[in-house]
């Protein structure tokens, strides 16, 4: 059925409804996503009037994306030619510390200022720029902007630690640890206030270089975070064997994670392993009330996601920061 209606290419917003367990009901909802359907809720069987209210509200809110998802095709000159033509920008999102409530720091999440579209998001185009071997050109860019940066606020008496993502390919580059050490020294920003997160979507193909890189850059005060953990190959055995300071539990498994019993054994399982190896623990994707509890109550470090701010501009920061007053408060920013 779902089957039939994607290759209808339905494009309305569709409810499942079901008897079944909620296992088979998720398992559904992945299906038709794979179908190019766009799933809404989920409702159990027998329906409630307020569980089909709460089901709609919830969709009415539903945050999306706060940068476009792009449907064309991008070729390696477009990129090429954003690097050229400045229209690379960073913004900057939010973390608090689950023990106070304070900011303490923020990720650095690449934006392209699309002639067409608006703020594109990298998930469009890192990929390709790693196929085609542009990530270096990018992740240059990114670095020297986003430490640059850092340093200002610093010398502005703005306290903020700073999260960059590292692609798996720059784990390649031997001169890495030392640019980046140069970047931080030039802009009078300590290495250890600089954490590189770093997603595996793809095998590492020389894992004793990476290895090294990655020794190097601890050894040099660098934080170091496995982001994304547990999907992909973000796995246990990373952990194992490479230099990493903190475990950032992937989005999937913290959003809902309040109704979607296996995502919250995911998350407390995470939490748990983290503090077993004295990892910084990092929750991603809190975007309401009931996130935060759950992950308040498993005792993470740190807490991403839009309930908190969604990524802004560098010239935003400051105003934000003294709008903010507690996460849940009057002036968060859901
Ligand atoms: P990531 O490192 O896991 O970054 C978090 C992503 O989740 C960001 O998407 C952010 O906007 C989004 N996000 C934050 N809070 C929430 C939330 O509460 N709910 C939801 N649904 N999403 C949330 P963005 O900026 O589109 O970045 C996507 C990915 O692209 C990043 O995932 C990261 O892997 C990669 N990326 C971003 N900037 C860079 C970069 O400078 N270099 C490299 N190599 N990769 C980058
Ligand atoms: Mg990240
Ligand atoms: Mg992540």
């Amino acid at each position: 059925m779902l089957r039939h209606i994607g290759a209808r290419n339905y494009a309305d917003a569709i409810a499942l409804v079901s008897g079944e367990h909620a296992d088979v009901l998720n398992a559904c909802r992945d299906l038709a996503t794979a179908h190019g359907l766009h799933v809404v809720g989920l409702l159990a069987k027998p329906i409630s009037a307020d569980g089909l209210t709460a089901m709609i509200e919830a969709a009415l809110n539903a945050s999306g994306s706060d940068v476009a998802a792009v449907d064309v095709d991008i070729i390696p000159q477009d990129i090429e030619d954003a690097l050229n033509n400045g229209d690379f920008d960073i913004h900057y999102q939010p973390k608090a510390s689950i023990r106070d409530q304070s900011i303490v720091d923020v990720e650095a999440l690449l934006r392209w200022n699309h002639p067409r579209f608006d703020w594109v998001s990298p998930a469009a185009f890192i990929p390709l720029a790693e196929h085609v071997g542009l990530i270096g050109d990018i992740t240059e860019f990114v670095l020297r902007t986003a430490i640059s940066q850092a340093g200002r606020w610093a010398a502005e008496g703005l306290s903020l630690s700073l999260a960059i993502n590292l692609s798996a390919d720059c784990l390649h580059e031997r001169h890495y640890p030392d640019m980046i050490a140069d970047l931080a020294a030039e802009a009078r920003y300590s290495p250890e206030r600089i954490t590189l997160e770093i997603t595996e979507t793809k095998l590492m193909r020389d894992h004793t270089m990476a290895l090294e890189i990655l020794t190097r850059l601890r050894m040099k005060g660098f934080g170091l975070s496995v982001d994304d953990f547990g999907t992909g190959y973000s796995s246990m055995d990373q952990l194992r064997r490479l230099p990493f300071s903190e475990l950032k539990v992937d989005r999937a498994f913290v959003h809902g994670a309040h109704t979607d019993l296996k995502a919250r054994a995911i998350l407390e399982t995470s939490a748990r392993l983290g503090r077993q190896l004295d990892l910084k623990i990092v929750a991603e994707g809190v975007e309401n009330q009931r996130d935060l509890d759950g992950v308040t109550a498993l005792d993470c470090d740190l807490v991403q996601g839009f309930y908190l701010a969604r990524a802004m501009p560098a010239d935003q920061l400051a105003a934000w920061l003294c709008d903010w007053v507690s996460i849940g408060g009057e002036q968060a920013s859901a």
